[in-house]
């Protein structure tokens, strides 16, 4: 079968070896903060302050992150394979951007600030503040540019028409833990692609797959780009 569009997921596996936690392996960041404190607008509306240190800290720490050979391989395989590559990321982090690929924020970005009030959206400040105004309408309204628990992602509607029209649909360092992500394989399954995972270990939803390789994405990555190109 002639492999003409591959859409590649990934998750917080990619970036672990540039020094970003994961979020659900051990040690990672729900080991040290709860999920209600931090990541859902309810935590947003009781505890504003600590919400945006959370991410003021985050933002801080890929500020300083590179991207690692998985990074790069997958900018690599966008600008030189023959066929179409969707990245999509589950992802906050610009280690994509700044490895040189393009790729679709589903769950929004450190590098925005996001207007609560008028939805505009501007680069992130190094660490936002209470009431900081929109540049766009004025209100004291900006949040953090993530999609938190409870939250619709972004760019559905041009990931479901991805995800119905690929002929690959690769997975890499994700856990499957994360709903609508974790659903994607079976969409792109039932639309006929074949599916390939690349994690650090079985996944939850390994046995989805028509394949699966175990091992770092900076290994595993760039052998698998290799063997395409
Ligand atoms: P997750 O923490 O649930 O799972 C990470 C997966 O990566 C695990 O299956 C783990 O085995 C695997 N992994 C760990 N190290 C790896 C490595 N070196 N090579 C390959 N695989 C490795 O993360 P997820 O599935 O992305 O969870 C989704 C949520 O996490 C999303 O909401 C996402 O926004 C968020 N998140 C993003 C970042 C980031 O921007 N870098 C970091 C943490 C979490």
């Amino acid at each position: 079968m002639t492999i003409e569009t591959i859409t590649i997921l990934t998750g917080a596996g990619i970036s672990a070896e540039s020094g970003i936690a994961t979020f659900r392996d051990p040690g990672g960041i729900w080991a040290q903060y709860d999920i209600e404190d931090v990541a859902t607008p309810e935590a947003f509306a009781r505890n504003p302050e600590l919400v945006l240190d959370f991410y003021n800290m985050r933002r801080e720490k890929v500020r300083k992150a590179k991207p690692n050979a998985a990074h790069h391989a997958l900018a690599k395989l966008q600008k030189s394979y023959p066929g179409t590559v969707h990245i999509i990321t589950q992802n906050v982090d610009n280690l994509h951007e700044k490895g040189g690929a393009e790729v679709i924020h589903m769950h929004g970005a450190h590098h925005t600030a996001l207007c609560a009030a008028c939805g505009a959206r501007w680069p992130a400040p190094p660490a936002m503040a209470l009431h900081d105004p929109c540049p766009e309408c004025g209100q004291p309204a900006t949040r953090p540019d993530v999609v938190w628990f409870g939250e619709v992602p972004y760019h559905m509607d041009r990931i479901g028409e991805i995800l119905q029209s690929t002929d690959l649909f690769v997975s890499i360092g994700t856990s499957g833990a994360v709903y609508p992500a974790a659903g994607f394989v079976r969409l792109a399954r039932a639309a006929g692609a074949e599916a390939l995972e690349l994690n650090l270990e079985r996944s939850e939803i390994t046995p989805l797959f028509t394949e699966s390789r175990h091992g770092p994405a900076t290994e595993l990555v760039p052998a698998w780009v290799d063997g395409l190109l």
